[in-house]
């Protein structure tokens, strides 16, 4: 099991650090935001930064990149398909990230939607989804269309259910009252979402979830479900043609929900 703890940044951000395996003093950071916590997060943990990995080009996943790298030499992954400056290894879809000092190797995951080239990383049982996947919720779609990001995320959806799933904002008490106003007879969302209410009442994460949890909770992963469908119905005022329909439905009512 991987060696993974957040680091606050911003109004809600998660920036992951990820312990080596062989080198427990070596880590890697995914998505820094901010310089400023990471390098606060390596001093007072003695650890030294070997790489980066970013899923996309927003500036809350990438405004620390050149600091760090400048800092620490760290290498800097990103996706091929992504303006992101200072990158060392540019990945695709497919590929393999390597990190030989530390023992950690992770799946390259195209995930476009929320941006067009946007990535995740697997790997060691867990998932790095940036903004694709959150914890009860999505992204929005930025630069990619309904039926890549209903694509990407059933690529998600289909990883082992005990995958942790580490995403990169708090988002999932605010998610949890869009998913049970899709579909308010879902008991294990209502359970998970006292759970939810009782952790960040103590400031704690939510994070991670898991694979498994987000398939039985998270409209956007349910959008072939009979009360999902219903719901999404209810809303437009028609029945939703395909699960693509039924997507571009609940997520444009998420967009507006509060
Ligand atoms: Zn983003």
């Amino acid at each position: 099991m991987l060696d993974v703890s957040p680091i606050r940044a911003f109004a809600d951000n998660y920036l992951w650090l990820i312990r080596g395996l062989t080198a427990g003093n070596r880590a890697v950071v995914v998505d820094p935001g901010d310089a400023r916590p990471v390098l606060a997060a390596l001093d007072a943990a003695s650890l030294s930064l070997d790489a980066i990995l970013v899923t996309h080009h927003h500036a809350d996943h990438v405004g620390g990149v050149a600091e760090l790298a400048d800092r620490t030499g760290a290498e800097v992954i990103a996706p091929a398909g992504e303006p992101v400056p200072h990158a060392t290894r540019r990945v695709h879809g497919g590929d393999t990230v390597r990190l030989e000092r530390l023992g950690l190797q992770f799946r390259v995951i195209d995930v476009p939607g929320h941006t067009a080239g946007h990535v995740a990383y697997y790997g060691h049982g867990a998932l790095f989804a940036g903004d694709t996947l959150f914890s009860g919720g999505c992204g929005r779609l930025f630069e990619g269309s309904p039926a890549q990001m209903l694509a990407s995320l059933d690529a998600l959806a289909a990883l082992p259910p005990e995958t942790l799933l580490y995403c990169a904002h708090e988002y999932t008490a605010a998610n949890l009252r869009f998913a049970l106003a899709v579909d308010p007879a879902n008991a294990t969302a209502t359970d998970y979402a006292a759970k939810v209410a009782e952790l960040r009442q103590g400031d704690e994460p939510t994070l991670p979830s898991s694979i498994g949890l987000e398939r039985m909770i998270n409209p956007f992963l349910r959008v072939r479900e009979p009360a999902v469908q219903a719901a999404a119905a209810a809303h437009a005022g028609r029945v939703p043609h395909d699960a693509v329909a039924t997507f571009t439905v609940v997520r444009s009512w998420k967009d507006t929900f509060r």
